[in-house]
């Protein structure tokens, strides 16, 4: 068993994916990550482990985002890394590779209340609270990627982080798997997360719903995002949110459904509402939520043929595709993590598409 999702599939054996045919069976897709000069080799890594497992077959283009120029040094070792196209932001376009106005702080933000808030999330030992580019990176994860400029003309992403792993040797074109049929957002890790980091992101979400109640999907995933039995203290803390979400470092998405009228009314919602600053809302939860409650639960996919590690947690199928992690194995690290996974409440109430 490899765990490849229920054909058709196309394979790269029979199909043109050469990586500057103008009429290749690439769809319309691209690999993206934001990322900074300092994490290069990591980066490097990431895309060794990418190249060798699946995409030296496919060649689909990188697009790389910064919100600070990328060296000329960035530029050759990750496009040596790849047959594929590499792009770096847009740099003619807005003279930034992250346009400045989708990455400042907005203007709405209380700096000295964003300290304050700061400085007690610290004490509760949220990670990173402090640090203004860490939420900067959040905000634009969750509610700006969709609308860079370079984005424009694709329809489906994968993201990708510096540092990750992929175990198995995946031998379709994943992209059009996702196009064929009709998905609008796959992952591969299912987690809790720090509710003390997201206390008013559910309060937001229900207002927001409460004002425009045709959003909610019909199938939606509202069991999933509400549990209150397998960590009821978890959803105590965020205040009717389970914490359950997708773990977005891993993810391949359909831009459409991200710039659509729904999941972007949301965001801006949340964005005034300024919790990606006074707490430290995450772009996983954010998106979780997004597609949790606006897309049709059986267009949500589990690619659990797609081995994956960003430490410390793993999605490591039992296949003879797959080497470098035991199988089933969730986590790599403390024995207490094991609890973090979240894919046992997703199957009782979601199950697999
Ligand atoms: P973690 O996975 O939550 O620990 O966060 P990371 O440090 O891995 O950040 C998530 C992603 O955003 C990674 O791809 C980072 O390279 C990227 N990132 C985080 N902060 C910044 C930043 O200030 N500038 C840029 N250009 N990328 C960032
Ligand atoms: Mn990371």
């Amino acid at each position: 068993p490899t765990g490849e999702p229920a054909g058709p599939l196309w394979r790269a054996d029979d199909k043109d994916y050469a990586p500057d045919s103008p009429n290749s069976a690439r769809t319309n897709a691209a690999l993206i990550s934001l990322v900074r000069n300092e994490e290069l080799d990591d980066l490097v890594s990431t895309m060794g482990d990418l190249e060798r497992t699946w995409n030296h077959k496919f060649n689909y283009p990188y697009i790389f985002f910064n919100d600070k120029p990328f060296t000329e040094e960035f530029k050759k070792k990750t496009q040596a890394a790849t047959k594929a196209k590499c792009q770096y932001g847009n740099a003619t376009l807005t003279n930034q590779l992250v346009p400045k106005e989708h990455w400042e702080v907005p203007s709405w933000i209380n700096m000295d209340l964003f300290r304050e808030s700061a400085q007690m999330l610290e004490e509760q030992d949220i990670q990173y609270s402090s640090k203004i580019s860490y939420h900067q990176m959040c905000r634009w994860n969750s509610g700006l990627f969709y609308k860079h400029p370079a984005l424009e003309k694709y329809r489906y992403y994968w993201r990708i982080e510096p540092n990750v792993k992929f175990f198995c040797d995946v031998d379709y074109d994943v992209f059009r798997y996702m196009q064929d049929n009709n998905k609008t957002y796959g992952f591969t890790i299912n987690l809790y997360d720090a509710p003390q980091s997201i206390p008013s992101l559910w309060p937001r979400t229900r207002e927001f719903l409460a004002a425009n109640p045709d959003y909610l999907s019909e199938n939606n995933m509202w069991q999933w995002l509400t549990d209150d039995v397998a960590r009821p203290e978890h959803n105590k803390i965020a205040n009717g949110y389970s914490t359950c979400h997708f773990w977005s470092n891993f993810e391949i998405g359909d831009l459409d459904f991200f710039r659509g009228e729904k999941y972007d009314a949301y965001f801006q919602y949340l964005d005034r509402a300024g919790g990606f600053f006074y707490e430290r809302w995450g772009d996983a939860p954010v998106h979780s939520i997004g597609v949790g409650l606006f897309a049709d639960a059986a267009n949500v996919h589990w690619f659990r043929d797609i081995g994956y590690n960003h430490i410390p947690f793993l999605n490591c199928p039992n296949s003879p595709k797959c080497s470098g992690c035991q199988a089933g194995q969730m986590y790599a690290g403390e024995s207490f993590l094991g609890k973090e996974d979240c894919r046992p409440t997703y199957f009782k109430y979601v199950g697999t598409h």
